[in-house]
């Protein structure tokens, strides 16, 4: 059902490039699901000498979760850092800070990050996973990532996808990079990773990797199992035109991690404002927002 919503605007187009008719005119009769708006509050790269409002301590983290929750995220993607900024995927930090937020934002559904920061092992970052959450993301290739390499071998990728079939994690399969999607595919076609139904996470616009427009989100949407859900994240000033999601009936991610300001120069107070500037565009487009128990349905977590 929800691939239908999620091929609607694109899938019109096969990709050979011909226009399936039978798609064309079913339109009418495929149910545009409410949308997932995710918010991603802190990152692992972002410091508060580029915003101020970027959370490091477990009370500033609850106060972005919050703001983020209060204007309509259904989900939060959890990274962590020490008091002092430093990235960590040390696994009682993100107990803590995970505790906390659920406590201030019932029912929201938690990602936390498997990919933590540039540089460190697969055994750091896989941490989280030790929490039982019911997602964490999975990231699926190597790329640049600035003047850094994000590893993501096969082995460490088939480490990441065995650690979440053991604990019942659904995965949040995240591609910067096109060839990335044809990654989670092969390994959930051996069964090397969780399977249908999948969640995807379209990251586009970091530099040197797919680039953020509308016909390369079309090109990847064209290509997941139906069946699949899909979320996009724009980097930077792509973030609001990577919301065309909203009119393709998929869902959007924005926050810190992504972009650190509402338009150009005008930093961002809160995460909720980025998620607010998401909720207003949904509105005027005509898409209702989902809330946490929604999106546990649509995500096919319960
Ligand atoms: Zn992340």
């Amino acid at each position: 059902m929800t691939s239908s919503v999620g091929r609607r605007s694109c899938a019109v187009i096969s990709p050979s490039g011909i226009a399936d008719k039978r798609q064309l005119f079913q339109k009418e009769s495929i149910k545009t699901e409410k949308l997932i708006i995710t918010a991603a509050i802190c990152g692992a790269e972002v410091t508060k000498e580029q915003n101020p409002a970027v959370p490091y301590t477990l009370e500033e983290m609850v106060r972005e979760a919050k703001s983020a929750y209060d204007a309509g995220a259904a989900v939060i993607h959890v990274h962590v850092r020490w008091d002092d900024g430093t990235p960590t995927q040390d696994r009682e930090r993100f107990r803590v800070v995970m505790d906390a937020i659920r406590a201030a934002c019932p029912g929201v559904i938690l990602i936390p990050s498997t990919g933590g920061a540039v540089g460190m092992t697969p055994e750091e970052r896989l941490q989280p996973t030790e929490l039982m959450p019911e997602m964490a993301t999975l990231d699926c290739g190597t790329c640049n990532f600035g003047d850094d390499v994000f590893q993501n071998d096969m082995p460490t990728l088939r480490a990441f996808g065995k650690r979440m079939l053991e604990n019942h994690i659904k995965p949040e399969y995240e591609c910067f990079e096109i060839g990335h999607l044809d990654t989670a595919l092969t390994l959930a076609r051996k069964g090397q990773a969780p399977g249908e139904p999948m969640q995807f996470n379209f990251v586009l616009g970091v530099g040197g990797c797919t680039p953020a427009t509308v016909p390369n989100l079309c090109y990847l949407v064209s290509q997941i199992p139906a069946g699949s859900t899909w979320t996009v994240t724009g980097i930077g000033r792509h973030a609001f035109t990577m919301a065309a999601a909203i009119a393709m009936g998929g869902n959007v991610r924005v926050g810190f991690e992504d972009e650190l300001t509402l338009s150009r120069g005008v930093l961002a107070k809160s995460n909720g404002e980025l998620v607010a500037r998401v909720v207003e565009l949904a509105k005027l487009l005509g898409r209702e927002i989902a809330t946490p128990d929604e999106a546990r349905r649509i995500l096919s977590l319960k």
